[in-house]
This record gives structure tokens, sequence and C-alpha cells, in this order.
């Protein structure tokens, strides 16, 4: 049976989210795309006409090389070996980066890498799987301003999703951990987080002894902080 080039398979529900908010028409430069998952959905949908699926590690590159030319779009979507932002150029015309499904350090790594390649990009698309905070830290302290944010659960997990353009923003501590709109917000998901985080970390501190109260006064701080957050003691 012939294969059915424009068949649109179902993303996962973070990578959904990620993809809802890439602009109409842009140029996008998917970094870290592993199975190019994204770039394809994008292309399929008609939401995108054109993009580089950038990867520094040659298995995933060439898994996202065989998705490509299986899903018959290998003359749109340029796969690429290479380490973060060092995937294009000038000359590509990108005017939007995602990069998904891993640490916020690495994130914040990978941008630091190739900051002066930000200057001519509309929008970042930021999906951390962990260190939201350090994320949020980077991009204050580069001039670049969260203009919103999502936060989602899938099996189990839960996914934060930052939406970043150039721009100032005054981030409090509380915001730089529970996020500025996140924590505004305080939609259920974000309750049922922090819930699970709190037990957590009460949990923890039953293990730690009485006199090592240096540690028990770290995760206290911890404690007290999500407490503020979610206005319960
Ligand atoms: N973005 C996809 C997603 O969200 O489903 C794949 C996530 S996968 C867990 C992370 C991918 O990022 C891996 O394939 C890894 O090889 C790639 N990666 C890590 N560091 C990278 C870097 N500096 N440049 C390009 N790709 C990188």
């Amino acid at each position: 049976m012939e294969k059915n080039n424009l068949e649109i398979k179902p993303l996962s529900k973070r990578l959904e989210m990620v993809a809802s908010f890439v602009p109409r028409g842009a140029k996008l430069l998917d970094v870290g795309s592993d199975h190019a998952y994204l770039p394809i959905h994008l292309i399929n949908l008609g939401q995108i006409t054109e993009a580089i699926a950038g990867e520094v590690v040659k298995g995933p590159y060439t898994s996202a090389l065989s998705n490509v030319a299986e899903s018959g779009l290998a003359d749109r979507i340029q796969v690429r070996l290479a380490n973060g932002l060092a995937a294009f150029g000038k000359k590509d015309k990108v005017t939007v980066i995602t990069i998904a499904g891993m640490g916020g350090r690495l994130i914040a790594d990978i941008l630091e890498s190739g900051k002066e390649k930000l200057e001519n990009i509309d929008r970042l698309i930021l999906q951390p799987n962990n260190r939201e905070d350090d994320l949020r830290r980077w991009l204050q302290a580069n001039q670049l301003k969260i203009i919103t944010e999502t936060l989602l659960r899938e099996n189990g997990k839960y996914y934060e999703v930052l939406v970043v353009e150039k721009g100032h923003m005054t981030l409090s501590e509380k915001d730089f951990r529970f996020g500025p709109y996140l924590r505004k917000e305080g939609s259920e998901v974000f309750v049922e987080k922090w819930r699970g985080e709190l037990d957590k970390l009460n949990d923890a501190l039953k293990c730690i002894p009485e006199n090592r109260q240096q540690d028990r006064s770290v995760l206290l701080q911890k404690i007290e902080m999500i407490q503020g957050v979610l206005d319960v003691s």
C-alpha cells in the first residue's frame, strides 16, 4: 500500500503545546529535534512551510533524517548535525527557535553559547524539563522577556512551556521559581504540581534529624515558599 505522506501523526500533549505557540509562517529552528516530530507536525498542519531540525547526537540526527524523508518533507525540513545554535546562520532567516525536552540549565547554556545570534529572532519557545528557575534567571539577565507561560501534565509529569521575546522583565524570587504568569494564574495543574512538591519536601524533612539544623532550614525555607504561593500553612 502506498504511504500517505500527509498523514498527521498525533504529537504528545507537551509538544502540541510547544507547537501551538509557533506563529504562522515562522521560519523555525528546532534545537535538539531528536525524531523531528515537531517540525514535521507544524509543516503537515500548514502552520509553517520551512524548518531546520538541529541535533548534536548522531543517533537522533539519523532518526530525524529518516522521519523527515519518510514524511516526504525533505525539501522543507533541513536536518543538521550541529551543537545548539550553530545549526543556523544569517542566511537561513530563522525567526523562531524551539528548544524542548531538556533541562533548564542545558537550554540556558545552549542560548548562552550562541547568544549573539538571538538578535534577529522574534520568539523562543522553551520547554525545560527541570531547573526552570535557572532558565528564567538567564533570560532576565539577557534582555529576554517571558510573554506567556503554560504548565501541563502528561503521563504523571509536569511540563512548563515559556514563550519568550526580546524585552526587559524584573522577576521576584518567587517568579523565578514558580513562573510569573503561572503563579498569578494559579491553575488547578499548578496547585496540583506544587502540592505534590510540598508533600515530597515534608516527607524529606521528616527524615532529617533535629541536629542537622542547616539542612532542615534549607528545606524549611523551600516549604515556606511553596506554602506562601499556595496560600496554605
Ligand atoms: N525536542 C524533542 C522533544 O522535546 O521531544 C527531543 C527531546 S530529547 C530528550 C533532547 C534532545 O536534545 C536529544 O536528542 C539530544 O541529543 C539533543 N541535544 C542535547 N543537547 C543538544 C545541543 N547542544 N544541540 C543540539 N541538540 C542537543
